[in-house]
């Protein structure tokens, strides 16, 4: 009986994921989805045409899309047509509701570049933002993604698709109906807040992010009105928080070290009077540092900030008087966490 040869097909999935991602990089900035979407199905010709780009290049790129699922190629009489898969439609265009555009683009014109310079993150120990984009940057909102209007306005975007994507589900995590003011912070474009006060009405929230954000606010409105959503201005280590009997932080405690995080966390736990609760969404590491890969990919590119546990994140957060209630792991691109402030009084007794 001949024995087959062992195939490593995990590695061989490895050493091809990056030219997947580009792929699906180079899809969405040529917006072939887009352009898929307005016509319904074009022949390979006709999407060259509209994303201004060779034939031959095009049905490279056409081809490739439809051995990773992302298109779908069918025979129309006696032409060949391209269309987009039902994910692409909601996922890949970019106006659609629950669009991945912005984050996309984010990762190939931010991510993609750092990751190209990963033997030297990796061999110094620092982010590679200098290497890759000629700039130092002490803190990396402030001098990476927010010293350009082009850059911002696209990191924005990004963090705008994710928090649609994940809002509904980490703002329906849990019971909040006994909280009536909530401040998001960090809250960026608003996204999450919006997804809050549809789901809890009568909650009203306050984004509380840096000028150079909030003044961006208007770009991410939603159609409908809602005036249970305030924006204020400000820095989360130097400046005073907003008031609310509910504090968020969604995506912000894993961009920074446990001591920068103490003066945010000293700040926040003096403002809270006990009942207040702390609502924090993150992907949540399993204890042995593991799972999900997806976080510890990211970390690579990381500056100071760094991946943890909810056990990490509940020994955190009870050095501030802060109380864990519940872990929701939602399914979705997003967990969370609900904590609680302590009264020190109950402490005691
Ligand atoms: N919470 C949003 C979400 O989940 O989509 C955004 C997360 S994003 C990774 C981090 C946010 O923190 C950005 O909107 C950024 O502007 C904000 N931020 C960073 N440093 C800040 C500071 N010192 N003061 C206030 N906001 C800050």
């Amino acid at each position: 009986k001949c024995s087959r040869q062992d195939v490593p097909h995990s590695i061989i999935n490895l050493l091809d994921g990056f030219k997947a991602s580009k792929t699906l990089f180079t899809a969405s900035k040529l917006k072939v989805f887009d352009v898929l979407n307005s016509s319904e199905s074009l022949t390979l010709e006709e999407v060259a045409g509209q994303i201004n780009a060779s034939v031959l290049g095009t049905e490279r790129l056409l081809e490739a899309a439809v051995s990773l699922g992302l298109l779908e190629r069918v025979k129309q009489r006696d032409t060949t047509v391209y269309r987009n898969t039902e994910q692409a439609s909601r996922f890949l265009v970019s106006d659609s509701p629950m669009s991945l555009h912005g984050y996309i683009l984010h990762c190939n014109d931010m991510v993609w570049p750092l990751f190209s310079h990963l033997e030297n993150a990796v061999v110094e120990g620092i982010s590679q933002h200098e290497r890759a984009f000629g700039k130092k940057n002490e803190d990396v909102f402030q001098d990476a993604y927010y010293s350009k209007d082009e850059v911002k306005i696209r990191f924005m975007d990004a963090m705008h698709s994710i928090a649609r994507v994940t809002g509904k589900d980490v703002a329906t995590a849990f019971d909040l109906s006994s909280y009536k003011t909530a401040c998001d912070i960090g809250g960026c474009t608003g996204a999450m807040a919006y997804e809050l006060t549809k789901a809890h009405p009568g909650l009203s929230v306050i984004v509380f992010d840096l000028p150079q954000v909030i003044e961006m606010r208007r770009h991410f409105k939603p159609k409908e009105e809602d005036d249970m959503v305030s924006f204020v201005a400000g820095d989360f280590f130097k400046d005073d928080l907003p008031k609310a009997d509910l504090y968020i932080l969604a995506r912000i405690l894993h961009d920074w070290s446990d001591e920068k995080l103490h003066v945010l966390l000293s700040k926040l736990s003096k403002m809270c009077t006990p009942g207040c609760g702390l609502l924090v969404s993150e992907i949540f590491l399993d204890e042995e540092r593991k799972r999900p890969s997806r976080a510890l990919l990211q970390a690579l590119s990381m500056t100071e900030g760094k991946q943890r546990s909810t056990t990490e994140y509940s020994d955190l957060l009870e050095k501030h008087g802060f109380t864990l209630r519940h872990i929701q792991h939602t399914d979705n691109l997003l967990d969370a966490m609900l904590f609680v402030k302590e009264d020190p009084n109950d402490k005691r007794t």
